[in-house]
């Protein structure tokens, strides 16, 4: 047997168990004996029969002496199963065990059986009880030798495979597997073999002590494998080619003059590392920790323009669309005077004051036809779509794939038949695909042929889901609205009422590429003349692309010169030097002619997977990632393991202070009647709720009875409502009138959880703060303070449970972002405080990020000496560690491309 194995040519392993060990996710022997205990129990001896109440659970073992069935509250039923000691004397009290409504239990206990029970003692009357307690039935003395008389292990939720069955699977798989088989993954001086008795001692442990051990070496084993991939991925961002990107710092300089406020030493300090790295050859990988409010958006903003006046553009990237609208608003407000050219780049909007270069291009090659945008017959070099001759027929959906996030797509369909639109027909058509363009998706090109249409489009975001991720307009969705539109039009004015006019089907190809989206494009917009359908010299009106920068006609080609020199001017002249977006930018390969810079704000929700996609642009571009959310120093080490530090540690000093109060929901009048003096004073207020926590879907209908509900109790200030389903646009007219002060309070989820940025806002008010972890608190109660007003942060809280308000209370003690960090990680774990998804991190089957610091150290020091000492893994001895590598990769950056 090998670890590799699959299970299902293990005939020890019984057929009927294969599914559910599948749905675990165990395949392989190696899944198997990793699957590891969630704890032992000590079974070596069973303890006493209790004769009183604890709070330790206790394992003993006894006979089933009598079982009841009692029933209670009509249909409710409580089993009972009355436990005797082996050897029973006078004193020995017998045990009672309780279950409340476990049809199943039931049916597995007898009497005369054998049982070991796990649980909590309780004194009920004058019995000693066991509440659902863990059991097992001991069935034959084979499986004591398993199951018992040893340190037994409990696996975690085994869903519909008994524990017994379970750790009977791992005792026969480990008892068959050599040490031969069980390769090492640790470098030679930490293992020798190691981890074969490890794996043993894991599940079935020979005391304590080994336990221990078989823990810790698997852990660092884990760890090692950890940092092994991210010592890997620095060093191969450290053999990146890169380029310096930093400019003199004139244009830094105006900035830094303009601005109203200094800059306080930290910003300086890290103003400087951040332009060190710029000016070097190596990409630079540095992340930015500051805490909310401590300015770290001016240090982006500075970084930005040295990269800029090198003649780069630099991407700033948000994570949700408020904030890259906020930031785009900013910087507008602070770069336009100083002659900089900005692009905002959404899901759903693009402002562009600088074009894209794919149009430019595509535009440009157009005028070269003369009038009216039409194209030169290419007869032959192009794909042929009139009808009768070579004719691809789009019937059926081919081409089955995914849609994806920020794709481009290209659409065909066609009429029912075949039949011919009339010219007036085509007009409604195109004038259909126009009227969504920008609502639904954005318009690359269209064209309305005489019994089909062909589009390339993006899909846009339609909303955000509870968690602010985009959801994207589906193709099916927007091409129903197009047809079903356009039929009942053409329909009426033929007066052919329900006659179908398309097709059902249509036929969808994802572009894969700029080379692709350009021929498509080409394609497209040269259709009707490449498919003979207009004669060369002919005008054909159902052509559309975007053409708005032409008709602006600012920087038409000076007569003479040569079209292609005056197209990159042009280029040059237009492209936008900062282009500010959302997660949008990350996937958008068209939109950047010379990306040498990209800032991630807010990095706790991107993902380890979406920067190395970054840094695997050619060439590399300059990263730098700023988190308002310090994280300890184990959880850097490995979420950020492979970038290097920076830290603003210092607040601007024209800060307000911020009061922070936890108060019981019962207080909520005299919070109220503060909260409106605030309002009354001019000042504007956030309340949160949490109707969404990142398992619970929105109920829309709830959040609209909340809404009401505050409007109510605020009149007559005014309120609006701010959460993740309300569509883009509208949600960003919402932020602007509060931005501006026409609404005064806004009602919101943890949509305005991070950056968001208006002064005049001075009270947060948190409701049923309880269920929002400290770090997130945190960054809601950075929304204030933002001006010289003091400001109030007001946690309300449903629970009285002194366990709660404690919790809470770290906050009314603590502003510093590192101390709330590392008082959220006590209670919450790294698992919560991160999302393990998110950040990118494998899921650790055994190591603790927290409590097992020492050894994530130690593990670090071994990959890095290995990696210094062998950069590339070539030495024989670490090709192990290479394929660990890939392995690793293939399963955390699998959307990699
Ligand atoms: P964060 O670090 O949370 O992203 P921002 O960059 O949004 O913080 O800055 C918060 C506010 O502080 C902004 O309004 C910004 O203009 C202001 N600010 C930044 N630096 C300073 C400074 N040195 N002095 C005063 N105000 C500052
Ligand atoms: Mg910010």
């Amino acid at each position: 047997m090998h670890l590799s194995q699959p299970l299902e040519e293990c005939d020890w392993v019984p057929r009927p168990r294969l599914t559910a060990l599948r749905r675990l996710g165990i395949e392989t022997v190696e899944d198997l004996v990793t699957h590891f205990p969630r704890r032992h129990e000590d079974r070596r001896e069973f303890a006493g029969f209790p004769h009183e109440e604890s709070d330790v659970p206790i394992c003993i073992c006894g006979e089933v002496v009598k079982t009841s069935v009692r029933r209670f509250g009509g249909w409710k039923k409580i089993f009972e199963a009355t436990l005797q000691e082996a050897d029973a004397n006078a004193l020995s009290q017998p045990l009672v065990l309780r279950w409340f409504n476990l049809h199943y239990v039931q049916k597995m206990i007898a009497t005369g059986q054998q049982l070991v029970v796990f649980g909590k003692p309780r004194l009920r009357g004058p019995r000693i009880c066991m509440e659902h307690p863990e059991f097992e039935v001991i069935e034959s003395d084979d499986e004591l030798s398993i199951h018992f008389r040893r340190i037994t292990p409990v696996y975690p939720a085994t869903e519909g495979l008994p524990q017994r069955v379970f750790r009977g699977l791992v005792f026969h798989a480990l008892q068959h597997l050599g040490e031969a088989e069980v390769e090492t993954l640790l470098p030679q001086k930490f293992d020798r073999g190691a981890r074969r008795a490890a794996l043993q001692q894991i599940h079935f442990p020979d005391s304590d002590e080994t336990l221990a051990a078989a823990r810790d070496h698997l852990v660092f084993s884990e760890f090692f494998g950890l940092q092994m991939t991210i010592a890997s991925r620095r060093a191969e961002l450290a053999t990146r080619p890169g380029e310096s990107h930093c400019g003199a710092g004139e244009l830094l300089e105006h900035f830094l003059r303009a601005l109203p406020f200094d800059l306080t030493d930290a910003q300086t300090r890290v103003l400087d590392e951040v332009r060190r790295d710029l000016a070097s050859q190596q990409p630079m990988n540095r992340l930015l920790q500051g805490d909310v409010g401590s300015g770290k958006t001016v240090v982006a903003i500075g970084a930005m323009l040295l990269a800029v006046e090198a003649g780069f553009q630099a991407a700033l990237m948000a994570p949700t669309q408020i904030l890259a609208e906020q930031h785009y608003a900013v910087l507008c407000r602070w770069l336009e005077p100083l002659g900089v050219r900005l692009a905002l780049r959404t899901g759903s909007r693009s402002e562009e004051t600088g074009a894209l270069p794919l149009f430019e291009r595509a535009v440009e090659d157009a005028r070269d036809t003369g009038s009216a945008g039409c194209q030169p017959a290419v007869f032959g070099s192009l794909p042929n779509t009139s009808r009768g001759v070579s004719e691809p027929r789009y019937s059926r959906r081919r081409l089955p794939h995914f849609e994806r996030p920020w794709a481009k797509y290209m659409i065909t369909f066609t009429t029912s038949d075949r039949r011919d639109l009339s010219p007036a027909a085509r007009t409604v058509v195109l004038q259909s695909i126009l009227r969504w363009k920008d609502q639904r998706y954005e318009l690359f090109a269209a064209c309305v042929m005489p019994d089909h249409v062909h589009l390339l489009i993006e899909p846009m975001i339609e909303r955000e889901d509870d968690r602010g991720e985009p959801m994207f307009f589906g193709l099916t969705k927007i091409l129903h609205t197009i047809k079903s539109w356009t039929a009942n039009k053409i329909n009426e004015a033929d007066r052919a009422n329900g006659t179908a006019v398309w097709e059902k089907e249509w036929f969808d190809r994802i572009i894969r590429s700029e080379t692709d989206l350009q021929e498509k494009f080409q394609y497209i917009t040269r259709n009707p003349w490449a498919s003979g359908v207009a004669a060369p010299d002919a005008d054909y009106p159902w052509v559309w692309y975007p053409r708005a920068k032409r008709e602006r006609g600012r920087d038409d080609p000076a007569p003479g010169s040569s079209r292609q020199a005056a197209a990159n001017s042009r280029l040059a002249a237009c492209a936008p030097q900062i282009i500010i977006g959302t997660h949008a930018l990350l996937y958008e390969n068209v939109s950047f002619e010379k990306l040498g810079l990209v800032v991630i704000d807010e990095q706790h929700k991107f993902g380890v997977s979406q920067r190395a996609r970054l840094s695997a642009r050619e060439p590399t571009p300059d990263v730098l990632v700023m988190t308002a959310t310090p994280i300890p120093r184990t959880l850097t080490m490995t979420v950020y393991g492979d970038l290097d530090v920076s830290v603003i540690d210092e607040m601007p000093s024209n800060r307000g202070r911020i009061v922070t109060a936890v108060r019981e929901t019962s207080k909520l009048p005299d919070v109220l009647a503060f909260l409106r003096g605030e309002l009354e004073q001019g000042r504007q207020a956030y309340v949160v709720y949490p109707l969404i926590d990142e398992s619970e879907k929105l109920d829309v209908k709830a959040a609209a009875a909340e809404y009401e509900l505050w409007q109510e109790r605020l009149r007559p200030f005014r309120c609006e409502l701010l959460h993740g389903r309300i569509p883009a646009l509208e949600k960003q007219a919402i932020m602007e009138r509060f931005r501006r002060g026409e609404t005064s309070v806004l009602i919101s989820t943890t949509v305005i959880e991070v950056g968001v940025d208006v002064a005049n806002a001075t009270v947060m008010l948190v409701e049923n703060a309880e269920r929002f972890g400290l770090a997130q608190l945190h960054q809601l109660r950075g929304r204030i303070g933002r001006g010289e007003h003091k400001s109030w942060c007001i946690l309300l809280s449903s629970e009285k449970s002194g366990e709660t308000l404690a919790k809470l209370s770290v906050l009314e003690k603590t502003s510093n972002g590192f101390e709330v960090a590392e008082a959220d990680w006590d209670q919450r774990g790294p698992g919560d405080l991160l999302g393990t998804a998110q950040s990118g991190l494998p899921a650790l089957k055994l190591g603790n990020l927290k409590t097992d610091m020492q050894l994530m150290q130690r593990a670090r020091a071994a990959a890095t000496a290995i990696m210094e000492w062998d950069p590339k893994l070539e030495a024989p001895e670490n090709q192990r560690f290479r394929k660990l590598i890939v392995e690793e990769r293939g399963r955390t950056f699998s959307n990699v491309s």
